[in-house]
């Protein structure tokens, strides 16, 4: 059984099955590169885990539990984080002010006493430490770069205890060297976290890579490991068209 699974799931818009019948099963602490040329139905497919969109059919299981009905919210307390595409900070705070609403946003709060509190500060403090942001504390989120405001927000789905964090082209108008960095971040969060994370860039994806999925068409196309999936025909051909 894996972490999450999703069984025969589709969702129609109109006359288009934008995901269709897919199955995927994603195992505890394993991140997942999706694949897939545009409108595969990658970012559909993550809408439909973190409960953005409604299913038509099919199951979305997490940690066991069918959660296909219930809301954003309720999977968000379960632990499901997602990253969109634009990131969601408040500009106007600072790094610290940030990471404090998404720490009040952690289900432990609720629980919270000196034990999780101590616990809590010095996470803040690793996780400020693993995406670089330790002595930015105090600038406003507006003022970060481009790849900082995605580590940040990364930092705050950490923070949160997200359990399985879904990312959509994480590294998209980063540099080169963010690009790297963020990989090491991916790659140390290994095992800690389940990750599906879409993305077009194949240096990246060689960097992070365990099992890859492929869509296209909202099905699944082709899964494996980076060598097999480059070197599959159909996955060729789904890219170059020919
Ligand atoms: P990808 O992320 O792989 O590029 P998407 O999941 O964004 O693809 O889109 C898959 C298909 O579903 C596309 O044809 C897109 O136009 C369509 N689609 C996505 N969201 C909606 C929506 N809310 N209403 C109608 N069509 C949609
Ligand atoms: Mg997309």
């Amino acid at each position: 059984m894996g972490h999450l699974e999703l069984k025969n799931l589709s969702v129609q818009f109109g006359g288009l099955k934008a995901v269709n019948n897919l199955d995927l099963s994603v195992a505890q602490g394993e991140l997942r590169c999706l694949l897939g040329p545009n409108g595969a139905g990658k970012s559909t497919t993550l809408d439909l885990i973190c409960g953005k969109t409604a299913a038509t059919s099919g199951q979305i299981l997490f940690e066991g539990r069918d959660i296909t009905g219930l809301s954003e919210h309720r999977r968000a307390r379960l632990g499901i984080g997602r990253k969109f595409q634009t990131p969601s900070v408040f500009k106007e705070l600072t790094v610290l002010e940030n990471m404090e609403i998404a720490r009040s946003q952690n289900p432990g709060i609720l629980a919270s006493g000196f034990v999780f509190r101590t616990h809590i500060r010095g996470r803040l403090k690793e996780v400020l430490e693993l995406v670089e942001l330790k002595d930015h504390v105090h600038t406003k989120a507006g003022n970060l770069s481009h790849g900082q405001t995605q580590w940040l927000e990364i930092a705050m789905l950490l923070i949160q205890d997200a359990k399985l964090i879904l990312m959509d082209e994480p590294t998209a108008g980063m540099t080169i060297q963010e690009t790297r960095r963020t990989g090491e971040i991916f790659n140390s969060l290994k095992g800690h976290h389940t990750m599906i994370v879409v993305e077009h860039d194949m240096t990246f994806v060689r960097q992070i890579a365990e099992t890859v999925t492929v869509m296209e068409l909202g099905a699944l196309l082709a899964q494996g490991s980076i060598e097999e999936i480059e070197n599959d025909p159909k996955v060729r051909a789904a890219y170059l068209g020919n």
